[in-house]
């Protein structure tokens, strides 16, 4: 498999009419160069639960996800490259083809368990490994130690230039971890791909390490909630393609990058602000769209 390459990651500095009438500053921090499968920001967040898990010699990996889940397809790839045995517990009946996300997981050795929605709900770890020593990783990676992980991806450059860092959140993990290794001078904006999970404040502060620093959480970009979309969002990912050359998902990066420039269209942003936004990849997620509707 192909390795997991850091070295890939750049900031890429965007050229749009609309940043030079407003007078603003853009760069594109490319986490999804790392891996064409992994998402970057999922990398971070598992490194130091592979590292635990490592440490206290546990041989297999749980974790929970849906069936176009980032997570688990990043999970497994960590897992294979780690020699670890890992198993997906995942949400909802098996369907009778499996998504391209877990066909790729379970080539990766990942065994999957599926779970009735009831129980996945409630997280139930099934009877058939209940008593088996695994190593627990939760939903999305959330948690202390994947922040501490995220909190890495603005330790690898020098970001002290910027005024404002962009992220997408769905659990508030990664965000969390860029709050640990925020600036005091910066803002960071976390746009929830969620609708009207209007705890993410909290479930962010839970798992950081500093509550003191500036962030606002913004709800109003879910494009009617999680993977979900509408006309215009893909429109704007293949107008921001063209304009850009970058790709985005339609799960988060796309969402995030309409907003950003959404909201600079809309002087939300002062002038001479120096935006960075962080992609965080996820571009295997696009695979579930009709074929023709996204033209990269
Ligand atoms: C999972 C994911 C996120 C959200 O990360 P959280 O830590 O759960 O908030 C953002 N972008 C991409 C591409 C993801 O796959």
């Amino acid at each position: 498999m192909q390795e997991i390459n850091i070295e890939n990651i750049t900031t890429d500095k965007i050229s749009l009419p609309l940043l030079q009438r407003k007078n603003i500053a853009l760069s594109v921090l490319r986490l999804d160069k790392i891996h064409p499968v992994i998402s970057g920001n999922k990398w971070f967040k598992l490194s130091h639960y592979i590292a635990d898990a490592i440490t206290q010699n546990k041989k297999t990996i749980v974790t929970f996800g849906g069936a176009w889940s980032n997570h688990i397809i990043a999970t497994a790839a960590a897992c294979a490259m780690y020699n670890l045995a890992c198993i997906g517990l995942i949400r909802g009946e098996e369907a009778t083809t499996l998504s391209p996300t877990l066909v790729q997981a379970k080539q990766m050795g990942m065994q999957l368990i599926f779970l009735s929605r009831d129980d996945y709900k409630e997280k139930k770890i099934p009877s058939e490994i209940f008593h088996t020593d695994y190593y627990l990783i939760n939903e999305g990676g959330y948690g202390r130690k994947g922040a501490a992980g995220a909190a890495e991806i603005l330790k690898t450059f020098d970001t002290t230039s910027y005024t404002h860092i962009c992220c997408a959140a769905g659990t508030g993990t990664m965000a969390a971890g860029l709050l640990n290794s925020l600036l005091p001078h910066q803002t960071l904006l976390v746009f929830s791909v969620l609708k009207n999970y209007l705890t993410m404040d909290t479930s962010i502060k839970e798992i950081s390490d500093n509550t003191l620093k500036s962030m606002t959480i913004n709800h109003a970009y879910h494009f009617r909630g999680y993977a979900k979309h509408k006309p215009e969002l893909l429109q704007f990912m293949n107008d921001f393609y063209l304009q850009t050359s970058i790709p985005t998902d339609f799960i988060y990066t796309g969402k995030l990058c309409y907003a950003v420039t959404d909201l600079i269209e809309k002087d939300n942003f002062p002038a001479n602000s120096n935006v960075l936004v962080i992609h965080s990849g996820g571009l295997q997620g696009n695979a579930s769209l009709s074929k023709g509707t996204l033209i990269f």
